[in-house]
């Protein structure tokens, strides 16, 4: 009697869990769509003109839930064969580690948060033990798989932490459009960190070179504009704003309060960027940047890159990505703007990554000049990144 029972309670078990593998599978498959599928047709003569840019992206999310990335997909947005298709030589990879079910208070004890979605998906697509109820340990496994496909795809891809890659990358792309990509690691959300700040130093030796302080909720270092609370740089933000600008890690304020980006602004050294998202004034939800940070930000000399997301956009077409860069650029100039599209971060985006021609076609029709097109699609980008990241130390010779 026993031994049949147990087996159908194995079996039962066993059930369920390939039904919530399956499922977890699926989720990344069904929660990064897309307004227009692909095969994109962008007109000869702008296909041409695009093919000359440097095209680097602000943020994308794709190995925080998958590592199949040379892989080509007819799902969610973002691999190596169709970032290549659109035309994309710089990707910022981001690392996030925590999507709560909910969001209480701060209390004494610090930020308390749900149930962890990104740990479910550890557990259900039986990852390490380790990455189950540990961000750090999570994200440093994250920061692994990127760094391995680098290695293991070392004529299409270059891990970039020095400015000479940017260097490097400039100048293959001047001889042979799109040879190599390169990939540089952003963690979005301090809380990978778990209050050590000693990691940062780690996760900095690992290659990262851009943190945004909070991801969509409160966390101890800083509010966030989806958060409760609305509040600033905490003590404990001042500490790990203070690390990462000796360490020269790039200040992302996406996801940041108005409050704490104010912070920011004030205690910043360095020009900061928000890596993506929207702006208020042509779509007014609390994700987006408000009117009265755009001057703040460009006397900072920072960068706002847009999401090509329908949600930040209050749209969904690429003239809407035109319309809110056209925005920002009477504001405070096109120097200030670039790409942030935060494919396969769970969102509908326009296109997928293939469709980058679409949008320099968009641009153009709305009024950009090439040069300043040039700018935003991703000169802006690795003009920032030139000064910003460290120089190699000069090898000595013998
Ligand atoms: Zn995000």
């Amino acid at each position: 009697m026993k031994i049949p029972v147990i087996s159908a309670v194995i079996i039962i078990l066993l059930g369920l869990m390939s039904g919530i593998y399956y499922m977890v599978g699926r989720s990344y498959e069904l929660t990064n769509t897309v307004v227009l599928s692909g095969p994109y047709q962008p007109p000869e003569q702008t296909q041409a003109f695009h093919q000359q840019l440097f095209i680097a992206d602000m943020h994308a999310d794709t190995f925080t839930f998958v590592d199949s990335f040379m892989q080509r997909k007819d799902y969610a947005h973002l691999d190596y064969p169709r970032a290549q298709d659109g035309g994309l030589n710089l990707l910022t990879m981001a690392i996030a580690t925590e999507v709560p079910l909910s969001m209480v208070k701060r209390s004494p004890e610090g930020v308390k948060r749900g149930t962890n979605l990104i740990q479910v998906g550890a557990i259900a697509g039986l990852e390490p033990i380790s990455n189950w109820s540990s961000n750090y340990a999570r994200g440093l496994w994250v920061i692994n798989n990127i760094k391995e496909t680098v290695a293991n795809n070392p004529n299409e891809l270059l891990l970039v932490t020095h400015r000479e890659d940017i260097t490097e990358l400039l100048m293959e792309h001047e001889l042979e459009p799109n040879k190599r990509m390169g990939l540089l690691l952003a963690v979005e959300g301090g809380h990978l960190l778990e209050g050590n700040l000693d990691r940062l130093d780690h996760v900095y030796n690992l290659g990262v070179r851009m943190l945004s302080l909070t991801h969509a909720f409160d966390n101890d270092y800083g509010g966030a504009s989806e958060g409760v609370e609305q509040y600033g740089l905490t003590e404990t933000g001042k500490a790990l704003l203070e690390r990462m600008t000796e360490l020269g890690i790039i200040i992302d304020i996406a996801h940041a309060s108005p409050a704490l980006v104010n912070d920011l602004l004030i205690e910043a050294k360095n020009p900061i960027v928000y890596s993506h998202g929207g702006v208020q004034g042509t779509c007014n939800i609390n994700r987006n940047l408000p009117d009265n940070l755009l001057g703040k930000i460009q006397a900072n000399g920072g960068l706002i890159a847009i999401g090509l997301w329908d949600r930040v956009l209050c749209g969904n077409t690429l003239n809407d990505v035109a319309a809110t860069m056209r925005y920002i650029a009477d504001k405070i100039g096109t120097e200030h703007l670039a790409l942030g599209s935060d494919f396969d971060g769970g969102v509908k985006t326009i296109t997928d990554s293939s469709g980058m021609p679409l949008l320099t076609e968009a641009l153009l029709k709305n009024g950009f000049s090439k040069a300043e097109v040039r700018a935003i699609m991703g000169g802006n980008y690795a003009n920032l990144l030139m000064k910003q990241l460290p120089a190699r130390e000069p090898q000595l010779s013998e």
